[in-house]
């Protein structure tokens, strides 16, 4: 994405959203935002400098005596009007995700779904966030705990979900009595200030959510401000890293999810159409942009043959072209850059060896404007690979035959990403070991994306997470509130009743 200096006419502008209103950004610096399927610019999103992040935090910081003492049920009441608002605009926001993401209108209506759960279970929040109580702990003491709000919260987000990934995080902070500052991914950030108008709208006092565009500058200002406690993070794994360090060096609490390469795991005894439907929802589905997509097959004994005679029928099929036609399975990739990378990665494959059966390069889908590329998949690939090494994020299938259960999951292991996994077969005990031995955060069987329903937790294991908590879910109600226990007793008090005598000592 190129940067400028700022426009005056003629585009649309993103710009923050602070204290409740929209709010000019003070940079110059702007960034170009297109519409994936044409390849047109359709907006311009504000770079954010300190002083733009320095205002939202202090709105944020201003914010959050009033909202932390909020009753509970009040903070509860806005979470279920932000459903019914969600609900009403659910269509615009989709054309929204489309238009800047590039994902079939279907497919973006499915990510407002999962998003939505989030604020479902945070409408529970009365219930979730109840401490315990022991009475008679002592000779007339009692002890309870409670949870609380750690203060100013930050969430860092990337391209590939613009809505829902937000709202893995806002509903939960702002739930639990937190103050909340977005800065969304600048390649399509129009998404956040729709949550800020329809926080608004659901009764939310200004201050409370506030959204920062830009990039790393803003993400920098946001890790090295003290006023901030906590920092939750999705996107690459070097960012990740970075993030992860910078704010826990600076005393904050920070989950921050990064990448992924998911291995889908075929024993011969899988039912093979199966696997092939999956394969290719979860290998092209949102051309392969999302952190769950499978990206490597791992064909195990004889299992590499029927599973290839299903699935290159089903590539073959597969339609592509602008996610605003829903008969459509896959869009285009985010940027012209993307694309490219994507791209690249299949020279890489080439020239490592690895052998090209469906090359997405050839496809016609190449010709239009927009930022396409066709289904790949390679086959015969090894372990050492970049292209089975590295995350490519787009519409590539990489297969590894192995000749044993055992290898599979040896190879599984010790890939250095573990966000998901998935395992076809019809044998429990293989799904049951396999379930329990490999070392993978989300785990699936018979399912090819294994992501995590809102009322349980979303995360990786090994370079796919750093933190120690999972988002959303339990984990999501805990990383936002940290926990008090009071111990107390109390002495004699007017319960004897009145003492007439002279008070001495
Ligand atoms: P990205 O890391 O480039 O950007 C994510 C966010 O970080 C954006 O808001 C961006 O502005 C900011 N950023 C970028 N570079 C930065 C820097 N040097 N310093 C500080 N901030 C910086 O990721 P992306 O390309 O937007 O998203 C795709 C990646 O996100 C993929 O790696 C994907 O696997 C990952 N992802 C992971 C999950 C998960 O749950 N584990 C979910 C969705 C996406």
């Amino acid at each position: 994405m190129g940067q400028k200096a700022k426009q005056v006419k003629g585009i649309r502008r993103v710009d923050n959203w602070i204290n409740g209103e929209p709010s000019e950004c003070s940079s110059d610096r702007y960034g170009d935002v297109f519409d994936s399927a044409t390849g047109e610019r359709c907006a311009e999103v504000a770079m954010s400098n300190e002083s733009d992040v320095d205002k939202a935090i202090a709105a944020a910081a201003g914010a959050f005596p009033s909202w932390s003492r909020t009753p509970v049920l009040r903070r509860a009441q806005v979470m279920f009007k932000l459903k019914s608002l969600v609900e009403r605009d659910r269509a615009e926001i989709a054309e929204l995700i489309t238009q800047e993401h590039g994902k079939v209108l279907h497919d973006a209506d499915g990510s407002i779904q999962r998003g939505l759960e989030v604020v479902e279970f945070a409408c529970g929040i009365p219930h979730l966030i109840k401490g315990e109580f022991n009475d008679q702990v002592g000779t007339g003491v009692d002890t309870y705990s409670m949870r609380q709000p750690v203060g100013v919260c930050a969430g860092i987000t990337p391209f590939n979900f613009p809505a829902m990934v937000p709202m893995w995080m806002f509903p939960l902070a702002i739930a639990t009595g937190n103050t909340f500052i977005l800065k969304p991914s600048e390649k399509d950030p129009s998404c956040s200030l729709k949550w800020a108008e329809l926080l608004a709208e659901a009764g939310l006092p200004p201050g409370v959510f506030n959204v920062v565009q830009g990039d790393h500058i803003a993400v920098n200002a946001i890790l090295n401000d003290e006023r901030v406690a906590a920092a939750s993070f999705v996107g690459s794994t070097p960012v990740a890293e970075h993030v992860y360090k910078t704010a826990s060096a600076n005393g904050k609490r920070v989950q921050a999810l990064g990448g992924a390469k998911n291995h889908l795991v075929v024993l011969p005894d899988a039912d093979m159409d199966k696997a092939a439907d999956a394969l290719v929802g979860a290998g092209y589905g949102s051309a392969g942009e999302r952190c769950m997509a499978i990206s490597v097959i791992v064909a195990v004994g004889d299992s590499a043959e029927p599973l290839l005679e299903k699935l290159l029928p089903k590539i073959d099929v597969l339609k592509i072209g602008t996610g605003m036609d829903n008969n459509n399975d896959m869009g285009p990739l985010i940027t012209a850059e993307h694309r490219d990378k994507v791209a690249s990665y299949i020279d890489i494959g080439e020239q490592e060896g690895a052998q090209l059966v469906v090359d997405g390069r050839m496809h016609d889908v190449t010709n239009l404007p927009g930022y396409f590329l066709g289904p790949t998949l390679f086959d015969y690939a090894t372990h050492d690979m970049r292209v089975y090494k590295e995350e490519i994020f787009g519409p590539v299938l990489t297969m590894i035959r192995v000749d044993t259960f055992d290898e599979a999951i040896q190879l599984v292991n010790d890939h250095e990403y573990g966000n998901g996994t998935s395992i076809f077969t019809r044998d429990g005990d293989a799904a049951r070991e396999f379930s329990n031995n490999i070392e993978v955060g989300m785990v699936g069987v018979n399912v090819p994306i294994p992501v995590p329903l809102a009322f349980h937790s979303f995360g990786g294991w090994k370079r796919s997470l750093f933190g120690d908590m999972s988002i959303y879910g339990m984990e999501g109600v805990r990383f936002y509130t940290r926990l008090k226990t009071v111990t107390s007793r109390w002495p004699t008090g007017i319960r004897k009743g009145a003492d007439f005598s002279m008070p001495t000592m």
